[in-house]
């Protein structure tokens, strides 16, 4: 257990980072091992109903050409996922309601009735009873990822959206048995080093399955366009820092991070951050030319799609091997919180 003095007091140690990142490295090690787990991710829509100010998806911009797959569209590619070897399925998309229910449930099943992997859901705030129906069709696991703990943050971040409804729905996730995942974004303008020692505090009480740090980057058709990058040194001693409080949780070093550093960023994250994930972009799986989808899910400027093959070269030069033996479930499921 970490108090919040000595997390404030690591976040601001420039100088002292290294030995932080070796701490991190070694509670990675001994609860993770060398395997790192590589998960495909499906972006299926670029539609969303909200406004997020950071977010090249809001819907207040133009700009983006939006594109939706089908419901074939995705199980397909979900299927290619799996033939690749990967064990993981992400679905991720922004909060769009032309995804019924039941189209969700038939996507969820139609995956799980051909192959033996979990399915990871990203999509957003969507009704309990949805949430429940995904679950009972068979989606293991969930990423809500909470932002920000600065309540005042969230609210201005997220236009009528409030930081508690978020957390309520994070715990109803984890009371219908998903393997839930949250995460913050790190160098949101205004954001203080207060505000992500209580992010680390709550991956410390909480102690999630799954946690997705990913850095502030402005995007140009966002009201965010003028703001500064994340300092790639803080967010890796918030990667450190969260990887040190919660043990064994699974953490990604998100695709976002190969944006703010394309060379060494998820690299880093690896060796210095204590990740243990990678979740490669998948769309391009999709193989018959009359299916190609104009694909554009930039939630940053410039992001970086990253491809299973990339992927696979970030886990080779940090010395990891690819979980292939089990889907990857958390790690907690042994450590007795299920
Ligand atoms: S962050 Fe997600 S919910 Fe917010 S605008 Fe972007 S896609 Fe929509």
């Amino acid at each position: 257990m970490l108090n919040s003095k000595e997390i404030l007091n690591a976040l601001r140690d420039v100088a002292g980072q290294r030995a932080l990142f070796a701490e991190a490295d070694r509670v990675r090690a001994a609860n993770c091992g060398q395997t790192a787990q590589l998960r495909g991710v499906v972006h299926f829509s670029n539609h969303c109903r909200h406004d997020d100010l950071y977010c090249g998806l809001r819907r207040s911009n133009r700009n983006i050409k939006r594109f939706r797959m089908s419901p074939e569209q995705i199980v397909e590619t979900s299927l290619a996922i799996a033939a690749a070897g990967l064990r993981t399925v992400v679905l991720q998309a922004g909060e769009d309601a032309h995804y019924t229910r039941e189209m969700l449930c038939g996507i969820i099943r139609g995956i799980l009735d051909k192959a033996d992997v979990a399915i990871t859901l990203s999509l957003g705030e969507r009704p309990l009873e949805d949430l429940l129906a995904f679950r009972e069709a068979g989606a293991a696991r969930y990423l809500m990822k909470h932002e920000t703990m600065n309540p005042t943050l969230y609210a201005e971040m997220r236009p009528g959206h409030a930081l508690a409804d978020r957390l309520r729905t994070i715990e109803s996730l984890r009371e219908m048995g998903y393997q839930t995942g949250v995460g913050d974004i790190v160098g949101l303008p205004g954001q203080t080093l207060e505000d992500l020692c209580a992010d680390i505090g709550f991956f410390q009480d909480f102690q999630p399955d799954m946690v997705n740090i990913g850095p502030f980057i402005p995007h140009a058709d966002t009201p965010l366009r003028d703001g500064a990058a994340a300092d790639m040194d803080l967010m890796l001693r918030v990667f450190a820092l969260t990887r040190i409080v919660t043990g064994n949780t699974h953490l990604a070093a998100a695709n976002t991070v190969a944006t703010l550093d394309p060379d060494n960023g998820q690299y880093r994250a690896f060796i210095q951050g204590g990740a243990n994930v990678i979740m490669p972009n998948c769309n391009p799986f999709l193989k018959s030319k009359t299916d190609k989808i104009e694909y554009e899910f930039q939630i940053t400027t410039r992001k970086r799609y990253v491809s299973v093959e990339e992927a696979r070269n970030v886990l080779r030069r940090a010395g990891r091997v690819p979980e292939t033996a089990s889907r990857g479930d958390s790690l907690k499921m042994q450590g007795g919180r299920f």
